[in-house]
């Protein structure tokens, strides 16, 4: 899934507002921590850094404060760490557990020094030294060197899936864009000359108010974007286990008006929320056997002129494996006389729009409602159609 993609699925939801309001909190709430400096905007020595973030790695923070200061006041620097030996190294790392955590980093610091360098500034250099990954080297190019460099913890993959509803993990292996969506998050909100703060920040915020469990939402100061705290979901996000794949089966609706426009939702939908698509809804595969209940959300039965079932594709969204019903719908109305029942409900999450047929294959930005459109526009293109022509509809 290219870039361009993954921003039409998951737009842009972390606004300079929000932000502003993430370092607002993180000001006022911002914990004394030896590896912090009192002046948050403070650049930070790198090598305190990567200690720091390579103990905290499956240590709670109440932990690590004395390791780091003790570990600091023995090897203040990289130099004076690769010349210790490593059983000394491990007396000053027992109790941290993973003792190939300290055997790398003294390998590290021993590979630094001998080049007499400073650690790295570029995410290649420290992702080649021992022990160093994508967090680390993320976590040490923006809080030691400013950089505009993502990083991705528990904390924020936590706080990602509460904040956009993310039902799948970034080590799901479904599709293998799950972990490149969190990515693609985290370096929204790494975007910025303050990058360093946004990413500490939000470790903050998932390690003492968006917890694993009973998240502080009241403390929180983004729960106005909180999807999963505006429906009452925290409980559900992330989801606690891995999953291989969801199949979903549903009905996509080309609904064209008599002055040849088509039917296009905003919200309330399974999938793309907050993009132009077309109307969907989950259905039984060949269950139907007339218009589906559902579709008369959207349209007047009444105002149908013709109904054809137009095939059937394959689709795949995140961890889900789509396979969807196209039902290719005429409408006796025009577009402005058209009476869409959803629009009538108060609490609908819905919008909906009239796009101009002739212009429909470049107003969509979503391959899945184009793959649906490609197949009224043109019959035989290459659409993964199913039951050998036979609709599952009936026709009036
Ligand atoms: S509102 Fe609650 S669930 Fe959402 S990010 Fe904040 S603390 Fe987490």
């Amino acid at each position: 899934m290219t870039e361009r993609n993954l921003f039409l699925i998951f737009p842009r939801n972390m606004t300079s507002d929000s932000l502003k309001r993430l370092r607002d909190w993180f000001r006022a709430n911002a914990a004394e921590l030896p590896w912090r400096p009192a002046d948050l905007d403070a650049p930070r020595d790198p090598y305190a850094v990567w200690i720091s973030e390579t103990m905290l790695q499956q240590t709670q923070v109440s932990t690590v404060r004395d390791y780091f200061t003790r570990w600091m006041e023995r090897f203040p620097d990289v130099e004076t760490l690769a010349q210790a030996e490593e059983a000394e190294v491990f007396k000053y790392w027992q109790g941290l557990g993973y003792y190939s955590r300290a055997r790398n980093i003294l390998k590290t610091a021993r590979i630094v020094a001998s080049l007499q360098r400073k650690m790295p500034e570029t995410r290649k250099e420290l992702e080649a030294l021992p022990g160093i990954g994508a967090y680390t080297a993320g976590a040490i190019l923006s809080l030691a060197y400013h950089k505009r460099e993502a990083i991705l913890d528990g904390n924020l993959v936590r706080i990602f899936s509460r904040l956009y509803e993310l039902d799948f993990l970034p080590t799901d292996k479904a599709e293998k864009s799950c972990a490149e969506i969190y990515w693609e998050y985290a370096r929204e909100v790494a975007d910025s000359p303050k990058a360093y703060m946004h990413n500490e920040a939000l470790m903050e915020l998932g390690r003492t108010v968006c917890k694993a469990k009973n998240p502080l939402c009241e403390n929180c100061p983004l729960r106005s974007e909180c999807r999963a705290f505006m429906d009452g979901r925290t409980a559900e996000f992330p989801p606690t286990k891995k999953h291989t794949e969801k199949s979903w089966h549903g009905t996509v609706l080309v609904v064209e008006s008599a002055d040849d426009k088509i039917l296009a939702v905003i919200g309330g939908q399974k999938f793309l929320d907050k993009q132009l698509a077309l109307p969907h809804f989950e259905s039984t595969r060949g269950a139907a056997v007339a218009l589906p209940a559902k579709a008369e959300d959207y349209i007047n039965a009444d105002e149908i002129d013709s109904m054809d079932y137009r095939g059937t594709f394959r689709h795949s969204i995140t961890v889900h494996k789509i396979e969807c019903d196209i039902l290719y719908i005429k409408l006796k109305t025009k577009s402005s006389k058209a009476h869409l029942p959803m629009q009538d409900k108060a609490d609908a999450k819905s919008s909906f729009e009239w796009v101009e047929k002739a212009k429909a294959l470049e107003t969509f930005a979503n391959s899945f409602s184009l793959k649906a459109l490609k197949k009224v526009m043109d019959p035989f293109s290459n659409v993964d159609t199913r039951n050998n022509g036979f609709p599952p509809f009936g026709r009036e």
